[in-house]
């Protein structure tokens, strides 16, 4: 019998397999789908996974190379985690051995040992004596010896330090064969005893029906929609039914939109529950994540918490996935395979046969669309637990009234009361910096990014020019660089500038800054969280950072500084996104016994959007925006994808995606696809970004299937055209983010 070709995933942009012979002496019976390969390829040797086994190949017999080496005697992946990449390759139309690098921990993607840590302990050799020659004039060495004898069972790597025993003394040691080092895994811990920690909330009669729904689905696949107001104590009902998860000797995985979330998470989490509970965050090593990773796999992890790339973890037992604050944003990645996490998580939960919660006080339109549809059952919350009442909205009209770094007089002297009845105010503005623009009051100069159509951010305490797009730093011109006048004027306010003018305006109370560039030293939110949740009065300063669902409990008053954006703005998505930001933030004031104001900044305060918004809240404005989008045509209503392309040279992406057009528009015809538009290629809505010019060319399908379809078939043929190697390009399905 002829030995099988080896069909394997390789980390390559190819949306195809590579064709491989069975490394020698390897028996058959050995490979099976998910184990991992090292193959050659080129000149260079890369990790791949098998996916399946053939009898025939197209690769010629003089070219089909023998694989290396079988790295994995058990299948790495798991066969559920592997389906699961294939759909989400096939779906994102992303090759499959790239989607395997995102959801592989790094070690497992070099081809490390799918071990978990090993624990190291040094031991005195058994023959060793303290008196060999070669010791005679090694004090230090001997000391070491002489110590490390004293503990027969061996001492662990890490408390070496702690006994004093050098390091360098043990390796020089370790060369002359006087002690040795042994590998043990480590033990993993079981879980004993009762679950709970803590005892759970009573819950009120809504909370209580969203988890006897859910409950009711454990053990088969049903998705949910859980929409409850901010504060309505979705929380508490996510951990009541984990704690049914792990009764039912079950795993939960839980995603939240960003990583700062996470301590506070993995905080409530461990003080509910006596359980192993896996964190999976950027700021893990790989070895750290590995074993994060393979806890989850072998059912040594009870609760993984995660950002979305979790969503792949492998679970032994899964019982359960939720997706808290679904409607954000930061659950699509934006680069390379743009996977939307919580949409995959939906179909990881039919695939595992477990139900899917996810949760939002503002759930994006898709999934409200979903519910509507009847393929999420939807659960709401519609007052807040614990006896806070809702926020109250104010639209506060600022045409023609001078604004002060972005303040007007009304909203100051709302700040002052608050402050002065000892309470704490929120001012929420999406900008970082000081200023968006640095205009020259003499000759109208714009400080401009040179590799970006775009205008730099001045940040005045870092004394740079920033470009928001790519990164680019510059100094501030003292003078202007086209006239030589001196009056460079910052135009425009960011959360630098508002916190510059509140300290001013309020000298008593402390500003409290809060954005990415005031986060980023390791530690600093945790201080200013700690100087939030004193409870003296102070003012909080910042950007969409804030909106996310932290608990303020002495906040009162929350401030908008400008709604208008949302309004106006050319992206589809934008009042979508306003309303959520503005909920969202100003689901943060009034969370304690006092209630809560929230006063709206806009030029625009007769908007419909914005009037049913902050009058009949986010669902009547989710139902009007539904129905706008309905009558536009618009996702969720029809569904889109963008081929993205970029080049040096002007033009050159356009030309490319000119091309890719013609062969789309014949495969349309060719197939019989209906309901497909292909709009453009245009020019992005800013051309240039980091000194490359970028096109865009939208498909639009009033189905999905024929869209699928279509892409499966002309993306290969994409690949293939002549200007495919010379412009960077990228398809993106399901796109959130137009520009
Ligand atoms: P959400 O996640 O919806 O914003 P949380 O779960 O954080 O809301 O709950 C808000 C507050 O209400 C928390 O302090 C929580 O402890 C409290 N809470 C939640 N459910 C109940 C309940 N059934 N009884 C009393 N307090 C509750
Ligand atoms: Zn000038
Ligand atoms: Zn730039």
């Amino acid at each position: 019998m002829p030995s099988p070709i080896l069909r394997l995933a390789l980390p390559s942009p190819l949306r195809r397999l590579f064709d491989y012979r069975a490394p020698m002496g390897v028996p058959p019976s050995a490979l099976r789908p998910g184990v991992r390969l090292r193959v050659p390829f080129g000149r260079r040797e890369l990790v791949g996974v098998l996916v399946e086994l053939a009898e025939t190949t197209d690769v010629p017999e003089n070219k089909l190379k023998p694989a290396l080496e079988l790295l994995d005697v058990e299948p790495v992946l798991p066969g559920e985690v592997l389906a699961l990449c294939q759909w989400t390759a096939q779906y994102y139309q992303h090759s499959l051995g790239d989607t395997l690098s995102w959801a592989l921990p790094t070690l497992l993607r070099q081809g490390e040992p799918a071990e978990a840590r090993q624990e190291r302990y040094w031991h005195a050799a058994p023959d060793a004596r303290l008196d060999d020659p070669r010791l005679a004039r090694a004090p230090r060495q001997r000391e070491a010896l002489r110590a490390l004898a004293q503990h027969p069972h061996g001492v662990h790597h890490a408390l070496l330090s702690k006994l004093q025993l050098s390091k360098d003394s043990l390796d020089l040691l370790l060369a002359k064969g006087l002690v040795t080092i042994e590998v043990r895994r480590s033990q993993p811990v079981r879980h004993q005893g009762s679950w709970l920690l803590q005892p759970e909330l009573v819950l009120n009669d809504e909370q209580r029906l969203a988890v006897e729904s859910v409950r009711a689905g454990f053990g088969g696949f049903q998705a949910f929609l859980l929409a409850g107001v901010t504060g309505s104590g979705k929380t508490e009902v996510y951990l009541q039914l984990i704690h049914q998860a792990l009764e039912a000797g079950r795993q939960a995985l839980v995603l939240i939109p960003e990583i700062n979330l996470g301590p506070q998470t993995l905080e409530r989490f461990a003080r509910r529950f006596n359980a192993r509970i896996a964190l999976l965050h950027s700021g893990l090593n790989d070895r750290e994540r590995l074993d994060a990773w393979l806890a989850a796999r072998d059912g040594e992890a009870d609760i993984v918490i995660g950002t979305r790339s979790a969503l792949f973890t492998p679970l032994k037992n899964p019982g359960l996935i939720i997706v808290d604050e679904e409607h954000d944003a930061a659950y699509k990645q934006q680069e390379g395979l743009r996977y939307h996490a919580r949409d995959l998580a939906v179909v990881r939960a039919r695939q595992d046969k477990v139900p899917v919660l996810l949760g939002s006080a503002t759930p994006s339109l898709e999934s409200l669309h979903n519910a509507h549809a009847g393929r999420y059952a939807l659960l709401r919350l519609n007052r807040r637990a614990g006896g806070a009442s809702a926020p109250r909205f104010l639209r506060l009209d600022v045409k023609s009234r001078p604004l002060d770094a972005g303040l007007s007089m009304p909203l100051q002297q709302a700040i002052g009361q608050t402050l002065a009845a000892g309470q704490q105010v929120l001012v929420f503005l999406n900008r970082r910096g000081f200023a968006p623009t640095l205009l020259c009051h003499d000759c109208g100069w714009l400080a401009q990014c040179s590799r970006c159509d775009a205008r730099m951010t001045l940040h005045q305490r870092a004394n740079e020019l920033r470009c928001h797009h790519c990164g680019h730093v510059e100094r501030p011109p003292s003078n202007c660089p086209k006239c030589r006048h001196v009056d460079l004027r910052p135009v425009g306010a960011g959360t630098e500038r508002a916190e510059e003018r509140l300290a001013l305006l309020f000298p008593d109370y402390p500003v409290l800054r809060i954005d990415r560039d005031s986060t980023s030293r390791k530690g600093a939110m945790e201080q200013l969280f700690a100087t939030i949740n004193r409870g003296e009065p102070c003012l909080l300063v910042g950007t969409q950072m804030l909106a996310k669902g932290h608990h303020f409990p002495r906040v009162t008053l929350v401030a908008v500084l400008d709604a208008d954006g949302g309004l106006f703005s050319a992206d589809f998505r934008a009042s979508e996104r306003m309303a959520q930001l503005i909920v969202q933030v100003a689901g943060r004031a009034g969370r304690a016994e006092e209630p809560g104001k929230v006063i709206i900044q806009t030029h625009l305060a007769d908007h419909p959007l914005l009037v049913q918004l902050t009058e009949d809240g986010y669902f009547a404005f989710a139902e009007q925006a539904l129905s706008e989008r309905r009558a536009a045509g618009l996702p969720p209503f029809s569904h889109l994808a963008l081929l993205r392309a970029e080049a040096h040279r002007p033009g050159q992406a356009e030309a490319f995606l000119d091309e890719a057009c013609s062969q789309a528009e014949r495969l349309t015809a060719e197939l019989g696809l209906p309901g497909i538009e292909l709009l453009g290629p245009v020019p992005a809505p800013m051309e240039r970004r980091a000194g490359r010019y970028r096109a865009q060319l939208l498909l639009q399908g009033s189905a999905r299937p024929p869209l699928q379809r279509l892409l499966t078939r002309w993306l290969p043929e994409v690949e293939q055209l002549p200007g495919a190697r010379a412009v960077r390009w990228s398809i993106d399905v399901d796109p959130i983010d137009l520009f």
